[in-house]
């Protein structure tokens, strides 16, 4: 039987209602008690590592997440990760750069409903992460609600139904149908060996715009100290160049030193700065395009990146690397190739 170790950092799963709301309270084997039915799948071992809300975790706490898991893997066959789905895909995101070249299975998963709770979601969540952890497949997962998507691709979509996470550019890995795993995706096998590289700066700064935005917020943001911008622009990545103001700050950041990456306000499809001027303009003012990653693991790789070069040579050469499946180096053909089916699909 395999050998599977539940690492516990807090969240909805593990919470009970205090007198101010509800707050994580539940260690490990309180969690793997309430399903006793973990079983008949696994041997299962459990460790307490955090007890927090995601809502209040922090670059540090990754870091600590990372290195537990590494810690502990040599001795596993797997490990899943108990943690609050609020900022799940920050985490997942992180630990896909971080635990590089992983062989085994590492599972985050959660649930919206406290497991105290009759009905909740969180023992089917629990069952069906061993479930993929017991797999062996390599990589970071999200596991909720039946779907086993790549921690690179997780987001969180809905704050309340029990689907809360959807596979952004990226057809989930898989799905666990009752007891079956069923990969939809094949296995991407290590090339070197597994090691943990926990080497970030965290000072990143992600920036929604609006329309009329005050463009003294970048020079804020850069003269704050902070050494990477992320720009939500709007559509496949615009930022308004009708003002010259806006144009002006990304570049006297660029030339500071800070890198600006721009991403899109679109959940899906993700965005190319290179199709309308609005787009273009930013690039000319320096900033980088980030194609079809999600915001959340855009503002992850940056610190990640970041830890590793200033150089903006080098952190822009590392930002259109794919490192776990999070971005995809055919991304402009895919897109074009979706726009024309689209536009065929109008004609006919
Ligand atoms: N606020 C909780 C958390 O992120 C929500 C959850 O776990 O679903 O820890």
């Amino acid at each position: 039987m395999k050998k599977i170790l539940l690492l516990s950092t807090g969240g909805t799963i593990a919470a009970v209602h205090g007198a101010d709301g509800l707050v994580p309270a539940l260690q490990a084997e309180d969690l793997i008690a309430m399903v006793p039915e973990l079983a008949g799948i696994c041997e299962v071992e459990c460790r307490s590592i955090l007890n927090l809300d995601s809502t209040n975790m922090h670059p540090e706490d990754w870091k600590f997440i990372a290195t537990s898991i590494m810690d502990e893997l040599g001795a596993y066959d797997g490990i899943v990760v108990s943690h609050g789905t609020d900022t799940m895909a920050f985490t997942s995101s992180m630990l896909s750069f971080m635990l590089t070249n992983i062989d085994k299975s590492v599972v985050l998963t959660g649930s919206q409903v406290p497991l105290v709770e009759p009905g909740s979601d969180g023992r089917r969540n629990i069952l069906d992460a061993f479930s993929v952890a017991a797999t062996g497949r390599p990589g970071v997962f999200v596991v909720f609600n039946g779907k086993i998507i790549r921690g690179c691709r997780a987001v969180k979509v809905h704050s309340a139904r029990l689907d809360a996470f959807s596979s952004v550019n990226q057809s989930e890995a898989g799905r666990v149908e009752g007891s079956n795993v069923v990969f939809r995706q094949p296995a991407e096998l290590p090339v070197s060996p597994r090691h943990l590289d926990i080497r970030m700066d965290e000072r990143v700064f992600l920036l929604k715009l609006v329309p009329g935005i005050d463009a003294s917020i970048i020079d804020f943001i850069r003269e704050k100290g902070y050494k990477g911008l992320v720009i939500e622009g709007f559509g496949a990545g615009g930022v308004p160049n009708s003002r010259q103001d806006l144009l002006d700050a990304i570049r006297r950041s660029v030339d500071a030193g800070v890198a600006v990456c721009i991403t899109t306000q679109c959940l899906y499809d993700g965005c190319d700065i290179g199709i309308y001027d609005v787009g273009i303009a930013a690039g000319k003012a320096g900033a980088v395009s980030t194609f079809d990653m999600t915001p959340e693991a855009v503002v992850t790789k940056l610190m990640w990146v970041l830890g590793h070069s200033h150089d903006p040579a080098e952190v822009q050469r590392m930002m259109l690397e794919d490192y776990c499946g999070e971005i995809d180096p055919g991304y402009r053909t895919r897109l074009s190739a979706l726009v024309r089916e689209i536009s065929d699909g109008d004609r006919a």
